[in-house]
């Protein structure tokens, strides 16, 4: 059994909706399908999601929300129509949402959620009629009946552990089953939803639930790129990346889905593919606990801006017992997570989020660091970019790192910041914003040339 989940563009309208059924009926294995709600279909256009946080809003704020909502119905009902489906179906959707609205306003949270996560569910249910109507055995289910119970934490939900048993029955259900992502239902039975992009956590729990074969992620690229093709307009296409790869890859910018995304897949080992709904014929790139890989075997460079470095020195830092703990100590107590910690022998650097670390965090957090450790100095530098050279086969490779600073000396980049064997398989360079995208196309060249 394969799940296959559809994003917002590949059902954007009609015409989307149906290359998702030729999808759907190209493989019987697709018995499980997990749907976002419709996208957008051009540049300037509004996803439905948005259209309904706007009604939920309007609602809140006005009392009511009448021109609001007719964007979402005449939305859908545009998709119905073209879809010849039953106009009972679009008068549903009217009722049901003016339903919503008129729910309990007293939990802001709880409130905008129910709208929010309508999209999804009519999006199913036209998804589920537009393929009875094509002879499929398919049937829409509501994720209350499904059993996907989720966390009190409205808009950032977590799956409870109890749901796994239930929705493994989903595996019994005969024909292909539509099911709306993004959203659950507590144990008191209220709607909440995950985070936004939240339709790539139901399939990878559906996936893990049902032990699907192969969790199939269909979206708008043909597949991930060893490294980003707005900077490197030739990057090649990626066929196979483990999870821990991609996790590297994505964690410095590599933005085909979030990475935290598709935890309940990984911890359940099923291979995740990420296809284009609109070239069904291309491979993708699939993604796998282990690959074979050869030495040598950079597979992806990616980068992200806005990091910035707290570094401190002092005299002997070394022999001073509790002074990096001190440190960490201080950024937890204000609330900071820190993402690197590269040290020297009286130096050491923390490397943060910038958009976190606000001009008055930064303040307290000097003034304490003055205070409780007494550096010699201390200082804060913005406008960081960090890059990833990623790659399983990098640790068997001898004078990679040779390679890229060679590279990166090359085309005139400083490397501000260098992390190498604090994972096996990536290197990591921290140069200034204004270099990166410079930096990605030498180390692209160095690693790339000529395959
Ligand atoms: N429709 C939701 C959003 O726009 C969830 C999703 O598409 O995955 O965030």
């Amino acid at each position: 059994m394969k799940v296959a989940k559809f994003g917002g563009t590949s059902l954007a309208d009609a015409g989307q909706i149906r290359k998702v059924l030729d999808i759907v009926k190209s493989d019987p294995d697709r018995r499980l399908i997990v749907v976002s709600a419709p996208g957008k279909r051009s540049k300037d256009d509004t996803k439905v999601t948005d259209l309904l946080i706007a009604c939920a809003k309007a609602a809140l704020a006005r009392g009511e929300a009448d021109p609001e909502v007719r964007a979402v119905v005449s939305r859908f009902a545009e998709i119905g129509r073209e879809l010849d489906l039953p106009p009972a179906l679009m008068a549903g959707i009217e009722k049901d949402l003016r339903d919503r609205l008129a729910g309990d306003r007293s939990h802001k949270a709880l409130f905008t959620d129910s709208i929010k996560a309508a999209g999804e569910d009519y999006c199913a249910q036209f998804v589920a009629a537009a393929a009875a109507r094509q002879g499929l055995q398919a049937h829409y289910v509501c994720p209350r009946e499904a059993g996907l119970v989720l966390s009190d934490e409205p808009g950032n939900a977590r799956v409870l552990d109890e749901s796994y048993p239930k929705l493994a029955a989903l595996r019994d259900r005969p024909g292909v089953t539509i099911f709306p992502g993004f959203f659950g239902y507590t144990k008191a039975g209220r709607v909440v939803t995950f985070p936004r992009g939240g339709s790539d956590i139901t399939g990878a729990i559906l996936a893990a639930a049902v032990k699907a074969e192969v969790y199939e992620n269909f979206t708008d690229v043909d597949s991930v790129y060893s490294t980003d093709p707005r900077i490197v307009p030739e990057a090649r296409p990626i066929e196979l990346l483990t999870y821990r790869e991609m996790r590297e890859l994505a964690y410095a910018g590599f933005s085909v889905f979030h990475d935290e995304a598709i935890i309940p897949a990984v911890l359940a080992n099923v291979p995740i593919c990420i296809r284009n709904t609109n070239r069904p014929a291309a491979p993708g790139t699939m993604i796998v606990p282990e690959r074979p890989y050869h030495s040598g075997g950079v597979v992806g460079i990616s980068s992200c801006d806005g990091f910035c470095t707290i570094f401190l020195s002092k005299y002997l830092m070394n022999r001073e017992i509790g002074f990096g703990r001190r440190l960490l100590q201080i950024l937890e107590e204000e609330g900071l997570p820190y993402e690197h910690a590269p040290s020297g022998i009286d130096n050491t650097s923390v490397i943060l989020r910038d958009r976190l670390l606000t001009p008055e965090k930064e303040r307290h957090v000097v003034n304490r660091i003055q205070a409780e450790l007494a550096p010699d100095n201390v200082e804060v530098e913005r406008g960081l970019a960090l890059i990833m050279v990623v790659g399983e086969g990098m640790r068997y490779t001898v004078g990679l790192a040779a390679g890229a600073t060679r590279a990166l000396a090359d085309s005139g980049v400083n490397i501000e910041m260098m992390n190498q064997g604090s994972s096996e398989i990536s290197i990591m360079f921290g140069v200034k914003e204004e270099d990166r995208r410079k930096a990605v196309k030498s180390l692209y060249h160095a690693f790339f040339a000529g395959e």
